[in-house]
């Protein structure tokens, strides 16, 4: 059994023509519905909205199940004059495919597409589950969250493994950091202009004294996820220009690391704000945390994951350790399933340009193959 490099790339141009923003998954996922259907691969469509389809194929059966999980929801275009390519009309050029959700992660997709193709008329150990999903750049509350919901209440066989194909450069990323953001009010006190030095507090000053106290490197480190980061990432306040402003809100995007509750860290930013304010001048509030989430570098599926990739690329594996976001691998290992995000080299995710690499295709391919006869 042989990954085809090139038939990867006829699979992803086809994925790559649909503009299936999230939200407009509708066709992409029509396409790769006939996909399965014409390989004969069994697979069934599940949508929590009209329109929304999440396509779950399955070969095989027996014990273990692995999963490779993708999106095919993309991000739209915020500058077309800045792509060399029309962004929907997939170019290659060397080893590099063009096109928007070449790299996030419509490659990846037709990695697995593929393999389902290759392995359609085998008789596998266990079961292999492609999930196809819509909504990732949005939360997942129509992709992979509702897969999960649908796998709790039986509809969806429970994977025992799960690999996602999100840009990883080749190598493990086994873990990630969490998220907890958060608004802070400032409460000052509203007066005319002219008694600014008087009778007023100016909350936008209250708010800046804060920004510059808690916008700052983070001294923690985490060996397999790194180190944790904050960024004050919006900002309102003011009515009026002759008004000194009474209220102001500022918005914090905190991304933590194992170890670190939302306790801790709410704690440790009022302390550096109590430093410059007094705590009667803020609140904090709406406040959203997913932790961070992690499958061990000595569990025995990463080490198997490990050796692998030492079998099939003749490499020593490397982990990544970097500033990814979070990614739908957070659900499944809520959820207590062994879970890496395994994918290829490419650049621009998001930006103008955007490609993936070919050769990262077809090694993630062999990789995945060979998890499959590995795990199962
Ligand atoms: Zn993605």
């Amino acid at each position: 059994m042989r990954i085809n490099r090139n038939r990867i790339v006829e699979i992803a141009k086809e994925l790559i023509k649909y503009k299936s923003f999230t939200g407009e998954e509708r066709y992409v996922g029509e396409y790769v519905s006939n996909f399965f259907e014409n390989i004969g691969v069994e697979y069934k469509i599940f949508e929590k909205e009209k329109g929304r389809p999440n396509i779950i194929a399955s070969i095989g059966g027996g014990k273990k199940t692995i999963a490779f999980n993708g999106h095919f929801d993309v991000v739209p275009i915020s500058d077309e004059s800045l792509w060399e390519t029309d962004p929907f009309s997939p170019e290659l050029k060397g080893n590099k495919l063009f096109g928007r959700g070449s790299f996030d992660m419509k490659g990846s997709c037709a990695v697995a597409m593929h393999i389902a193709e290759l392995l359609s008329k085998e008789k596998i150990n266990g079961n292999l589950q492609i999930q196809l999903v819509s909504d990732e750049e949005k939360g997942a509350e129509f992709g992979t969250k509702y897969v999960i919901e649908l796998i709790k209440k039986g509809k969806v066989k429970k994977p025992d493994y799960v690999v996602i194909g999100e840009q990883s450069d080749l190598k493990i990323r086994n873990g990630e950091r969490g998220i907890l953001v958060f608004d802070i009010k400032f409460r000052g006190r509203a007066a005319h202009t002219s008694n600014a030095r008087h009778d007023a507090v100016n909350s936008i000053v209250l708010a800046s004294k804060a920004v510059l106290a808690i916008d700052k490197k983070i001294d923690k480190f985490h060996p397999e996820i790194g180190s944790p980061v904050i960024s004050v990432n919006m900002i309102s306040g003011g009515k009026i220009h002759n008004q000194v402003p009474g209220e102001c809100v500022i918005t914090v995007d905190r991304r933590t690391i194992p170890g670190e509750t939302k306790e801790i860290v709410l704690k440790e930013i009022k302390e550096q704000m109590n430093k410059v304010l007094d705590k009667k001048n803020y609140e904090i509030m709406n406040i959203f945390y997913e932790p961070a989430n992690i499958t061990p570098r000595d569990s025995p599926f990463i080490k198997t994951v490990s050796q692998t990739i030492r079998d099939v690329l003749k490499i020593e594996p490397e982990f990544y350790v970097g500033r990814g976001g979070v990614t739908d691998a957070r659900f499944y290992r809520y959820m207590g399933i062994p879970t890496i995000i395994y994918g290829p080299m490419g650049k621009h995710a998001h930006g103008p340009n955007e490609y993936v690499d070919i050769t990262s295709l077809e090694k993630q391919g062999k990789v995945y193959l060979g998890l499959i006869k590995n795990l199962l």
